[in-house]
C-alpha cells in the first residue's frame, strides 16, 4: 500500500487536545494492524523546544536519538508504543535553517530565495521524510498553532499544495471547539464555521470535523455543520471530554473516527481493531479505587505539563499496581524543615525532579533528608538524583559544602560535576548529553530486579555527572552506584543501601513508559509505595 498522510488542523481555540486526538488515531490504526507514526510540525522559530523554559510549552521530551522534542511526541509513543525521532519533530526554526544552508552552500543556483516555492518544498520533503522510509502505512502530522495564525501559514500551503499532489493519499482532519453558553443553554455552531472558513481560504477542505465539546452534540446540529462546511454528515463526529486521556481512542473508535478515515482513502475496512490490551488498561485504570499518594518535588508545579512524562509513567505504574494515583505537586521553594513532616508526611512515596539551576534546590535536600530518614519509598530522577547524591554527601560523608558544581562552581567538594566532554562547549541548544545510552546494573539492585534484566538502554539529558573521584567514599557509607554506562563508566543509578526503595537514576525512565509497556522502575517505585502504606 502506498503510504498515506493524515493532516490534523486545529481551530478556534489552542489546547484542544490535537496530540490525543492524533495519538488516538494513530492507536486504533495500529490496532487494526497498519504501520502507523505521527509527526508534529511547530510554527516557532526555535529550532527545537531544547531551550524553552518549561513554563513555554511545558516539557521538553527526549526521542531516542537524541531530540530534543515537543512534549506531543510523548503522547504519540504512549499511545502507540511506537518509538520516534528527530524526523517527527520540526518547527520553523529548523526549515528556515535547513533552506538557508541550502542557499550558503549555493544550491538555489543564483535564485531568489522565497516562502513558496522554497520553504514550503522544505516542509514538503520534511512531510515526506519518514513516508519514504517505507516503515509506515500511514504518517499521521499535526500542525502545531491554530489556524488563522500568522505563523502557521507557510505549514497550511504546503498542506493544500500536498493535498493536491496526493490526492486520496491524503487526508485532512480539522479539531474545532463547540463552546456551550449556559444562559441559553446551548451549543454553538458558529465558531466552528468560521475557522472551517478560514482553512478554506487558504485552500484546504477539511475531509473530517472533529468537534471537541463538553455536551453531546445533537445529530441535527452535526448534519448543519455538515452543510454549512462542505463536510459528509457522517465525518462530523463529537469528541467529547473525557475522564481520563486514556479513553479518547475508545471513545473515537464509537464514534467511528478509523473507519471514516480509511474509508475516505480508499482502504477497505475489515473487522474491528484489536483494543483488547489497551481495553484492559482503561478496565483496570477505571476499577482501581483504592489510592496510592506520592508527591512530586519540583520548581515548575504551577504548571503540570511541566513534569508531563513523569506524571504519566506514574499514572500507568499506578494502574498496573490497580491503584489509583493521587498526585501531590510540592513546590521545592516552599519545602523547608519546619514544614517537611506536615507535607511530607501524608505520602507514600516521592519523586525529586529533574530541572536545572539553583532555584529551589535546597528543598528537594529537606525532602531527601525527611524521606532518608523516615523510610519513605523516593525515586530522583536526572537532577533529582544529583540532588540525592549531595545531600548523602552532605549529611552522611560529612561534606556540608558538597554540591554540583552547576550550582557552585567553587565548592570543595564537587560530587556533581561537569561531564569532560562538556568542557568545551559554550552553545546551549542540543548539546547535553542526550538520548538512549546503554546502562549495565549489578544484579542484587533494585533496578536490576525491577526490570528483570541487568543490561538496560534509557534516555537522558543532562550535562553534570556523578564525580567518580568520590565513588569509594559513598559506597563504602552505604550508596551504592548500582547502575553504569559500560563505555564511559559514567554512574547512572544509584541506591541507598539498607532502605525500603531509595534510588537516583541520571537517566529519565519516563521517556520510555507506555500504555502497553509501563516503565519497569516506575511499576517498582509504586509498589514499594504501594507496600509502605499498607505498612503504615
Ligand atoms: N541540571 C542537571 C544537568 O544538566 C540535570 C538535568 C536534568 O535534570 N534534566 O546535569
Amino acid at each position: 500500500m502506498e503510504t498515506k498522510y493524515i493532516f490534523v488542523t486545529g481551530g478556534v481555540v489552542s489546547s484542544l487536545g490535537k496530540g490525543i486526538i492524533s495519538s488516538s488515531l494513530a492507536c486504533l490504526l495500529k490496532a487494526r494492524g497498519y504501520r502507523v507514526t505521527i509527526q508534529k510540525f511547530d510554527p516557532y522559530i526555535n529550532i527545537d523546544p531544547g531551550t524553552l523554559n518549561p513554563y513555554e510549552h511545558g516539557e521538553c521530551y527526549v526521542t531516542v536519538d537524541g531530540h530534543e522534542a515537543d512534549l506531543d511526541l510523548g503522547h504519540y509513543e504512549r499511545f502507540t508504543n511506537v518509538r520516534t525521532t528527530r524526523a517527527n519533530n520540526i518547527t520553523t526554526g529548523r526549515i528556515y535553517q535547513s533552506v538557508i544552508e541550502k542557499e550558503r552552500r549555493g544550491d538555489y543556483l543564483g535564485k531568489t530565495v522565497q516562502i513558496i516555492p522554497h520553504i514550503t518544498d522544505e516542509i514538503k520533503r520534511n512531510v515526506k521524510l519518514l513516508g519514504n522510509t517505507g516503515d509506515f502505512d500511514f504518517v499521521i502530522t499535526e500542525i502545531g498553532g491554530t489556524v488563522g495564525d500568522i505563523e502557521s501559514l507557510p505549514f497550511l500551503e504546503s498542506v493544500r499544495q500536498l493535498r493536491w499532489e496526493l490526492g486520496d493519499d491524503a487526508l485532512c482532519i480539522h479539531l474545532t471547539y463547540m463552546p456551550f453558553l449556559q444562559a441559553a443553554k446551548e451549543l454553538k455552531t458558529k465558531p466552528t464555521q468560521h475557522s472551517v472558513k478560514q482553512l478554506q481560504e487558504v485552500g484546504i477542505q477539511p475531509d473530517v470535523l472533529i468537534l471537541r465539546t463538553e455536551h453531546e452534540i445533537p445529530q441535527p446540529m452535526r448534519r448543519k455543520i455538515a452543510q454549512f462546511c462542505n463536510v459528509s454528515a457522517d465525518a462530523v463526529i463529537e469528541s467529547k471530554d473525557a475522564p481520563s486521556i486514556y479513553e479518547v481512542p475508545l471513545g473515537m473508535h464509537r464514534e467511528h473516527l478509523d473507519e471514516i478515515v480509511l474509508r475516505k482513502m480508499g482502504v477497505p475496512v475489515e473487522g474491528e481493531p484489536h483494543m483488547a490490551p489497551w481495553l484492559h488498561f482503561v478496565e483496570r485504570m477505571n476499577n482501581a479505587t483504592e489510592e496510592v499518594t506520592i508527591g512530586l518535588v519540583g520548581k515548575y508545579v504551577e504548571l503540570q505539563d511541566a513534569y508531563k512524562s513523569i506524571s504519566e509513567a506514574l499514572f500507568h505504574a499506578a494502574t498496573y499496581n490497580d491503584r489509583r494515583l493521587r498526585l501531590v505537586y510540592l513546590h521545592s521553594e516552599k519545602l523547608n524543615a519546619d514544614n517537611a513532616d506536615e507535607l511530607l508526611s501524608p505520602l507514600d512515596g516521592v519523586v525529586i525532579a529533574p530541572g536545572f539551576g539553583q532555584r529551589g534546590i535546597e528543598g528537594k535536600f529537606v525532602a531527601l533528608k525527611w524521606c532518608r530518614e523516615h523510610d519513605v519509598p523516593t525515586f530522583g530522577i536526572c537532577l533529582g538524583m544529583q540532588c540525592m547524591v549531595i545531600e548523602f554527601a552532605r549529611d552522611v560523608l560529612g561534606l556540608p559544602e558538597a554540591n554540583s558544581t552547576e550550582m557552585n562552581p567553587l565548592t570543595p567538594d564537587n560530587v556533581i560535576d561537569l561531564m569532560e566532554e562538556q568542557k568545551s562547549i559554550s552553545n546551549l541548544g542540543g548539546t547535553m548529553r542526550l538520548g538512549a545510552y546503554d546502562c549495565e546494573l549489578l544484579p542484587d539492585s533494585i533496578a536490576a530486579r525491577a526490570y528483570g534484566a541487568t543490561r538496560v538502554s534509557e534516555r537522558h539529558r543532562h550535562r553534570f555527572e556523578f564525580n567518580n573521584d568520590y565513588r569509594r567514599r559513598f559506597e563504602e557509607a552505604g550508596m551504592r552506584c548500582v547502575g553504569e554506562n559500560p563505555a564511559a563508566h559514567l554512574v547512572e543509578v544509584v541506591e541507598v543501601a539498607g532502605k525500603r526503595w531509595m534510588v537516583g537514576t541520571q537517566y529519565h525512565p519516563e521517556y520510555s513508559s507506555t500504555v502497553l509497556q509501563p516503565s519497569p522502575l516506575f511499576v517498582d517505585f509504586i509498589r514499594a509505595a504501594v507496600d509502605y502504606r499498607n505498612s503504615k
